[in-house]
């Protein structure tokens, strides 16, 4: 098949493309590396199954040229990362939304079936364990820069409906925090980043708060496999989908488990969100994904441990810091 994969060069779209060209297909990569990298593609830009530009997904005319072409579209360009949406909130808005209604009315109008990237941020401080697809989103107050993202994220999947009500096959995937080789600790500030490049650094583990706060870490393999049965389980349309571990870490733990896996000496700090991002910042205090609808349609169940992922991604962390 021919492929789109918006965002190809970030973390999670970069993989995607490596799974996807190992399956034979044929790909395309709309990147404008704001946050992606052109090292997490630069092993295939020799490769005449890869076609990739250098754009951004709001340049409607070039999307339409490539739609055009494409059978099938995984959407994952986006502003991410809760330290990057606070720094940049215009353009996180614009991007996460007008970015994925161009997509959406270009796939409409060539028919071309679409999977959304999602996040799991759309519950946003819902307390509630597990989180069913089906739950409310519990989000603050409009003056919190941080649930503009969430707000985003939910308005894009009620443009998928939108468009499925209308016909069109489109799949939704909520991400519940992923992790593993090409996370980039300056772009996106992911935790399992921040912490695995200052243990390697021996520098503080800057744990937010008392660290009491859970998320439930999904490693990269786990989050692609069930991206892609997203896209061709055909059950799947017009539904969206928790794809993540249901393992819950308090992120102290985590915090340790970094330091041992590292062998580091770095001590363990606590930081108020006030210092850590800013004075009205608001936390998702427990995120764990209610797994059962991934696995009774998807098939889908992650399955990497996390002491594993945490291995091969602090491996990889080592070898960019030689190179
Ligand atoms: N966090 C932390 N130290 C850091 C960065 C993040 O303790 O240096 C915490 C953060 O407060 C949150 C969790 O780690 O509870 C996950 O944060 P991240 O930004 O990775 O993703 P989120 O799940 O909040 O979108």
């Amino acid at each position: 098949m021919k492929i789109l994969v918006t965002g190809g060069a970030g973390y999670i779209g970069s993989h995607l493309v490596d799974a996807l060209m190992a399956q034979g297909h044929e790909l395309y990569v709309i990147d404008n590396l704001s946050t992606g990298r052109i090292d997490n593609i630069r092993h295939l830009l020799g490769n005449e199954r890869l076609h990739f530009v250098n754009d951004s997904i709001l340049n409607e005319a070039l999307m339409e040229r490539i739609i055009e072409q494409v059978d099938l579209i995984y959407h994952l360009a986006a502003v991410v990362g809760v330290k990057h949406v606070l720094d940049h909130p215009f353009q996180g808005i614009l991007t996460n939304v007008r970015g994925t209604e161009i997509v959406l009315e270009l796939a409409y109008k060539y028919w071309r079936k679409v999977v959304i990237a999602s996040s799991s941020e759309v519950y946003g401080k819902s307390e509630k364990a597990p989180l069913s697809e089906d739950d409310d989103s519990i989000l603050g107050p409009t003056a919190v820069g941080r649930w503009s993202y969430a707000l985003a994220k939910a308005i894009d999947e009620h443009l998928a409906f939108i468009y499925y009500g209308k016909g069109l096959p489109v799949t939704i995937v909520r991400y519940f925090n992923s992790y593993g080789p090409r996370l980039d600790p300056r772009g996106y500030g992911s935790v399992v980043a921040k912490f695995v490049s200052q243990a390697l650094q021996d520098k503080p583990l800057t744990v937010f708060s008392d660290g009491q706060q859970t998320r439930c870490f999904t490693y990269i393999d786990d989050t692609i496999r069930g991206s892609i049965l997203a896209a061709t389980v055909k059950e799947a349309e017009g539904q969206s989908f928790n794809i993540g571990s249901n393992r819950e870490t308090p992120i102290l733990e985590l915090a340790q488990l970094v330091k041992r896996l590292t062998g580091s000496s770095s001590e363990i700090v606590h930081v108020p969100y006030a210092q850590a991002y800013r004075a009205n910042f608001e936390e998702t205090r427990r995120r764990v994904p209610d797994v059962r609808k991934a696995e009774r349609i998807l098939g889908f169940r992650a399955e990497v441990p996390l002491e594993e992922g945490l291995r091969r991604t602090i491996e990889w962390f080592r070898e960019e810091q030689l190179d």
